[in-house]
């Protein structure tokens, strides 16, 4: 719901290069595709498949990789996502035997799940990111301190010298199952806390559907509201803007609104009993101790209430929770 810094071009030129050297894209051998082909009918009981023309199957898949894959591999890598959306669709026009169209839902022929297969050891995120310090170098360059998919945990990346000591997860915003190609790609990959990760699992968001952190956030937006007598909070659903509309869609896959109202009416318990008892002795006693000269000015208030300016809300767990709540207390004042 928040969105991400943008990256620089050195830090994207740097991720490029440490990450292009391994992906290695050697001749399809015919032992390969028997591997997989036991892999997908291992899952069935019966109706079990075989390629019937594997030597053109092969060809083929080779040709894909040795002229396409490898000529757009940097795009493919650190291209931004409407550039590498581009790219997949051109192969699912070109060669359509082996890559099925985009989708909300996959339709995969066997073919094309045999070529998935086969992509996904070529574009490795488990060895190539996961393993290793890879994976700590990105997340430092991403900086990226509140999980974005739901403002509320921290995803902070520590290194102690060179020892890992914490990072977040990498969520895959197209599914590195239903999409290998773009398991290593740069603008694919979402830090985000454990949790929004378990969450989407497997799923992909889609880039015409939901919303995409590197792109857009609903700082600007009202997202949360509460219900008296106990808290309740809930995300508001009447504002059906494309772009609020893309934030709905994942906060339904993610449990925005279950997980807030489960975990945090104290939050807003809290901020609205300060706010009753707040009166402009409240103030007298801020400026006595902290020897300040604040007015009872509406800025000040909702600072003291925990607000948080707009800029720094990707850097502050709940702050846009709190945040709404408080200009709902405001808005409230005024009418
Ligand atoms: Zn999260």
């Amino acid at each position: 719901m928040i969105k991400i810094n943008p990256m620089n071009t050195y830090n994207i030129e740097q991720y490029t290069q440490k990450i292009k050297p391994k992906v290695v894209i050697n001749k399809i051998t015919k032992k390969q595709v028997h591997d997989k082909e036991k892999i997908i009918n291992k899952r069935r009981t019966k109706n079990k498949e075989k390629i019937t023309e594997i030597d053109e199957f092969i060809k083929e898949a080779n040709t894909f990789l040795n002229t396409r894959i490898k000529n757009d591999l940097e795009q493919l890598i650190s291209g931004d996502m409407k550039t590498i959306l581009n790219i997949y669709d051109q192969y699912a026009e070109t060669f359509e035997k082996l890559i099925p169209k985009r989708g909300v839902k996959l339709e995969f022929s066997f073919e094309q799940k045999i070529m998935n297969y086969l992509l996904r050891d070529i574009f490795n995120y488990g060895e190539i990111i996961s393993k290793g310090n890879m994976a700590y170098e990105i997340m430092s360059i991403l900086n990226v301190n509140v999980c974005p998919y739901c403002n509320r945990e921290y995803t902070n990346t520590i290194m102690k010298g060179k020892n890992k000591v914490i990072r977040p997860d990498f969520d895959h915003y197209y599914s590195k199952s239903e999409y290998p190609i773009f398991a290593l790609s740069l603008y694919n990959l979402i830090p985000s806390c454990k949790i929004c990760n378990q969450k989407k699992r497997e799923k992909s968001f889609h880039y015409d559907i939901n919303m995409y952190p590197f792109e857009e956030g609903v700082e600007d937006k009202k997202v949360f509201t509460y219900e008296l007598p106990d808290y309740k909070i809930k995300i508001q659903k009447e504002d059906m803007e494309d772009k609020y509309g893309r934030f709905l869609k994942n906060a339904r896959i993610l449990n925005i609104e279950e997980i807030y109202d489960g975990a945090h009416r104290n939050v807003v318990k809290n901020i609205i009993q300060k706010h009753k008892s707040m009166n402009e002795k409240i103030i007298d006693v801020y400026n006595q101790r902290l020897g300040t000269t604040i007015s009872q000015d509406e800025n000040v208030l909702k600072f003291i209430l925990g607000y948080t300016s707009k800029e720094e809300i990707k850097n502050v767990s709940l702050s846009k929770l709190k945040n709404d709540i408080i200009d709902t207390l405001f808005d409230e004042n005024i009418s």
